[in-house]
């Protein structure tokens, strides 16, 4: 298995439930390392260009005015096999659907409101972590 790096957000539903230190510790129980993190109040300019893929589904408007509600907490993860581990912490979209124990199934208010993102593959990932933060601001295993 690879070192790999994964980019999530804390969504507004939840860090103004005050989840921030919860999930962050699912996140870091799994043996995923935070390497970047900070608070953004994300612009409707940027939350169009990262949800960009999703531009032509139906709940696109919906789901750019849900993540630019409130701030987030954006996060680079690294680990082994991060990015399917990431998920598999995070549970399914649909919090109905998440298995006991995930993130969403403890957290998520709605399949909107499911309180993360994870990135879903290595090319998503790369583009995701290279929309919100610099190569200097992440410090990963490569740095310490
Ligand atoms: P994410 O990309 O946020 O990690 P995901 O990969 O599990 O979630 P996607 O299909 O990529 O799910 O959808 C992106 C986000 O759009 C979801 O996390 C959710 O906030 C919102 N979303 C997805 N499907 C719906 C829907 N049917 N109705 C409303 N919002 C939705
Ligand atoms: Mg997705």
């Amino acid at each position: 298995m690879a070192l790999e790096r994964t980019f999530s957000i804390i969504k507004p539903d939840g860090v103004r439930r005050n989840l921030i230190g919860q999930v962050l510790a699912k996140i870091e129980g799994a043996g995923l390392k935070v390497t970047a993190s900070r608070l953004a109040w994300l612009t409707r300019a940027e939350a169009e260009g990262f949800y960009g893929v999703h531009r032509e589904r139906p709940f696109f408007n919906d789901l750019v005015n849900y993540m630019t509600s409130g701030p987030v907490l954006l996060s680079v993860l690294e680990g082994e096999n991060a990015i399917a581990r990431y998920r598999e912490i995070m549970g399914a979209t649909n919090p109905k659907n998440a298995a006991p124990g995930t993130i969403r199934a403890e957290f998520a208010e709605s399949i909107e409101a499911n309180t993360v993102h994870g990135s879903d593959g290595p090319d998503t990932a790369a583009f995701e972590i290279s929309w919100f933060f610099r190569q200097t601001e992440i410090f990963g295993a490569d740095k310490r």
